[in-house]
């Protein structure tokens, strides 16, 4: 890991001035920011890749569940989204990403491309999704690339002898499995982890898969004391909403983290937005994810995850109704907070962004 600055260069050089010399010598080394190298890449299944970070000094830690905002620029333009760690804290400090390609995705397909050596910046690790020392009983649902903060679950469970879970992980086909082989070693060699796969698209099926969605039935066959589990739902949004209704009455805890993004509410006309740091007013279509309709015409305002977690969008509404279209939840209380990657306008809105 390379040293932090010292507290003389710290006085004598301006960050911004300290960094750029910096990267220019290779290093990762910064003032405040965090930044990571790329010490290895593996493809973990069809479409999906495994990067290993060395953080410099800046980054805190996390713990197992959680997930960060990583930074990297694409074709001249800062493009952030959030990455989930697939393994507990290493002693060698770095982290593992694994990152499926998205079609036509803009980050997701660059960091698949990435090569020992290439930097990319991070923010500090959040999340709530985390395991308690001490007795527990958990149903992991996990879709997609919504597999990679369970994955790290699954793997702390050895870590917590009184915890035990049930995880069942789908996938279109057996080859976009990611850790197929080593989820199955740890079932094997750790009984306090149930194992399923469920491959909606693949013909062939072994002892033990599942051939289809999640619903009510497959529930009862993988849960049935469900009203003593904590369950875990991670994947498409879709996915996600169906796990909450299924669950979410009957079990002892639901919490769900979804990975895409929230869609535009239909048939909206358009509204003005007043940006009063920027002092710029755009009128947007009212109903559409405010942080896409800036970006569609080439603003770049602070964001994050894109799906309301981590709140970096977050701005103060001054005046105007919003809509937050994962809960439905109108907004229109002036000083109110409102992340802009979730609301819509449904009036003319002025923000404090
Ligand atoms: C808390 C959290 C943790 C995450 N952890 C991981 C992880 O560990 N591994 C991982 O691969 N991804 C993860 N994601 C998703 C990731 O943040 C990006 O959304 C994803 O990589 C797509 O980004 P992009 O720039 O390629 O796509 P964009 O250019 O932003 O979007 C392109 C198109 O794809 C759609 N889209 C956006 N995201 C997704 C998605 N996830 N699945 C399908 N379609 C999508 C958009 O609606 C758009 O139409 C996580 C998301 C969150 C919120």
């Amino acid at each position: 890991m390379s040293p932090a600055p010292n507290r003389l260069l710290r006085a004598a050089v301006a960050a911004p001035v300290f960094d750029f010399w910096s990267r220019q010598f290779g290093s990762i080394q910064a003032w405040d920011r965090c930044l990571a190298r790329v010490v290895a890449r593996r493809e973990e299944a069809r479409g999906a890749v495994t990067l290993t970070l060395q953080p410099n000094r800046r980054f805190a830690g996390f713990t197992p569940g959680q997930h960060l905002n990583l930074t990297a620029e694409v074709e001249g333009v800062r493009l952030t989204r959030s990455y989930s760690f697939t393994r507990p804290p290493c002693a060698d400090g770095r982290l593992r990403l694994t990152i499926k390609r998205v079609e036509n995705g803009r980050l997701s397909n660059a960091l698949c491309e990435l090569r020992p050596g290439a930097v990319v910046e991070l923010g500090q690790a959040y999340g709530e999704m985390s395991l308690p020392q001490g007795p527990g009983r958990y149903l992991f649902l996990a879709a997609g690339s919504g597999i990679t903060p369970l994955m790290a679950l699954s793997l702390a469970l050895e870590q917590n002898p009184q915890a035990e879970a049930t995880l069942v992980y789908w996938a279109q086909r057996r080859d976009e499995l990611c850790f197929a082989e080593e989820l199955r070693e740890l079932a094997a060699r750790q009984p306090r982890l149930r194992l399923h796969f469920a491959l909606t698209r693949e013909p062939l099926r072994l002892a033990g898969e599942f051939g289809r969605r999640l619903d009510a039935a497959l529930l009862d066959e993988v849960a049935p004391d469900l009203s003593a589990l904590q369950v875990f739902a991670c994947g498409p949004r879709g996915f996600v909403e169906d796990a909450r209704r299924l669950t979410q009455e009957r079990a002892l805890r639901f919490h769900g983290e979804a990975f895409t993004p929230p869609e535009a509410v239909a048939g909206g006309a358009p509204v003005r937005v007043q940006l009063l740091r920027s002092g710029q007013t755009l009128e947007v279509p009212s109903g559409a994810p405010l942080l896409a309709a800036l970006e569609a015409q080439g603003l770049h305002p602070d964001s994050g995850c894109r799906m309301g977690l981590c709140n970096t969008c977050a701005c103060r509404l001054v005046e105007g109704v919003g809509q937050n279209l994962n809960s439905g939840e109108t907004l229109a209380e002036p000083g109110s907070e409102l992340r802009i990657c979730i609301s819509a306008a449904r009036s003319d809105l002025t923000l404090d962004l």
